[in-house]
C-alpha cells in the first residue's frame, strides 16, 4: 500500500520474482487441482467411528456429497473446494480457519455443485495442517465431512523502503479514525459470510479467472516482507499494479459494492462482495464511480486510479479476501476457467 524510494536493484529483483510468480501460477493452480483429494464422506460410512469416538453413537445418514479439496496449498495461495451431489444439498456450509460461510450451488449435467474459494493469510495464518469442515442437512440430521489441508510455508522476498517518518507512523490524531475504519471494514467483511440467501438461488456471483482491474505490470507482489526505515512491518497483503492517475479501474468479477468511501490508509476505496465469502478491494483511487449497495458487472468501471491515502505514487493496490482472509490475487488472473 505504501510505496517509497525503492532501491533500483531491489525493484529489478522484484520484477523478476513477480514475473516468475505469474509464470508459476497456472502450474500451481493446475497442480492443486490435480492433487485434489476426493474425500467422499470421509469418516461417515455406516458403522465407522472417528478416532476418539469409542462409544456407540447416533447413526448418521449416508452422505450424499463428494468433497474435492487440495491436500496442500502454499501460505497465501487461493484454492478451490468443490462439493458435488446428485441433488441440491440443504443447509450446506463450509468452515475453514475459524470462518464459516453458507454455500449455494448450481445444477450440473447429472448433478449439482457448490464451489468456494479459500486460502490462508500471509499476515495471520500459521503454516501446518488445518481442518476443512463441511456440513449439510437439516436440523437433527446434519452430516459433517472433514478434510485436512496442509498450509505450506512460502519463501517470499523482503523489500526495504525509506519513507518519511510521518508515513510510517501515523499522527496520534489519526489513531481513532484508523481504528474505527478497521472495525467497520472487519464488520462488513464478516457480514458477507452470514448474508441470507433466498432458497434455490445461487449466491456465487464470481467467476474465474478474475479480470485484471488495470493492465499495468505488478510493481509489488503479495506477501513481500517490508522493512520500513529499517524496521520490520507487516507483509504486503495485496497486489500493486502499475496505473497512471485517471486510468479506469475495472471490477474483477460480478458483485455488489460492499463499501465505497474514503479511508485513511487506502484513500478512495471500493470493496466488492462477490458472494460465498469472496471480496475484492481497490485502493488509492483518484475518483470513485460506484456507490455502496450498487450491483456491478465484471469489467465495469469502479473509478479511476490515483494515489490517495497513504501512497506515494499512482498505482492500484488490489486485494482479494477469501472468507475474510487476504489471499494472493495474482494466481486468480490465470486460474482455470470457472464460469
Ligand atoms: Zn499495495
Amino acid at each position: 500500500m505504501r510505496r517509497g524510494l525503492l532501491i533500483v536493484l531491489a525493484l529489478g529483483l522484484l520484477r523478476v520474482l513477480a514475473l516468475a510468480g505469474m509464470a508459476a501460477s497456472p502450474a500451481r493452480a493446475g497442480s492443486s487441482a490435480s492433487a485434489a483429494a476426493k474425500v467422499p464422506g470421509r469418516g461417515l460410512e455406516p458403522g465407522q467411528k472417528r478416532p476418539g469416538q469409542g462409544r456407540a453413537r447416533q447413526p448418521q445418514p449416508k452422505p450424499r456429497a463428494e468433497l474435492f479439496a487440495p491436500q496442500g496449498a502454499g501460505l497465501g495461495e487461493p484454492f478451490l473446494v468443490r462439493v458435488r451431489a446428485p441433488k441440491p444439498l440443504a443447509g450446506l456450509s463450509v468452515t475453514w480457519l475459524q470462518r464459516t460461510v453458507r454455500l449455494t450451488g448450481r445444477a450440473l449435467p447429472g448433478g449439482w455443485e457448490a464451489v468456494v474459494l479459500l486460502g490462508s493469510d500471509v499476515g495471520n495464518t500459521a503454516p501446518g495442517r488445518h481442518e476443512l469442515v463441511l456440513r449439510h442437512g437439516r436440523k437433527g440430521q446434519v452430516v459433517t465431512q472433514r478434510a485436512g489441508i496442509e498450509v505450506l510455508p512460502v519463501a517470499r522476498p523482503v523489500e526495504s523502503l525509506e519513507l518519511d517518518a510521518a508515513m510510517v507512523t501515523p499522527p496520534r490524531e489519526a489513531y481513532a479514525r484508523i481504528l474505527a475504519e478497521r472495525k467497520l471494514l472487519q464488520k462488513l467483511l464478516l457480514a458477507t459470510l452470514s448474508r441470507a440467501v433466498p432458497a434455490g438461488t445461487d449466491a456465487r456471483r464470481w467467476s474465474l479467472p478474475l479480470l485484471r482491474p488495470v493492465p499495468g505490470e505488478v510493481s509489488s507482489i503479495y506477501g513481500i516482507g517490508r522493512l520500513l526505515n529499517g524496521q520490520p512491518h507487516a507483509p504486503h497483503r495485496g497486489l500493486d499494479l502499475e496505473a497512471d492517475t485517471g486510468q479506469p479501474v475495472l471490477a474483477a468479477a460480478d458483485g455488489l459494492v460492499l463499501f465505497s468511501g474514503e479511508l485513511y490508509y487506502a484513500g478512495n476505496a471500493v470493496y466488492l462482495d462477490h458472494g460465498q465469502g469472496l471480496v475484492t478491494s481497490y485502493f488509492h483511487l483518484s475518483e470513485r464511480r460506484v456507490q455502496t449497495g450498487a450491483r456491478v458487472a465484471r469489467g465495469q468501471e469502479l473509478g479511476l486510479a490515483g494515489d490517495t491515502g497513504r501512497s506515494t505514487r499512482s498505482h492500484l493496490h488490489f486485494g482479494v479476501w477469501a472468507l475474510g482472509r487476504h489471499v494472493d490475487p495474482e494466481p486468480l488472473f490465470l486460474y482455470e476457467s470457472l464460469p
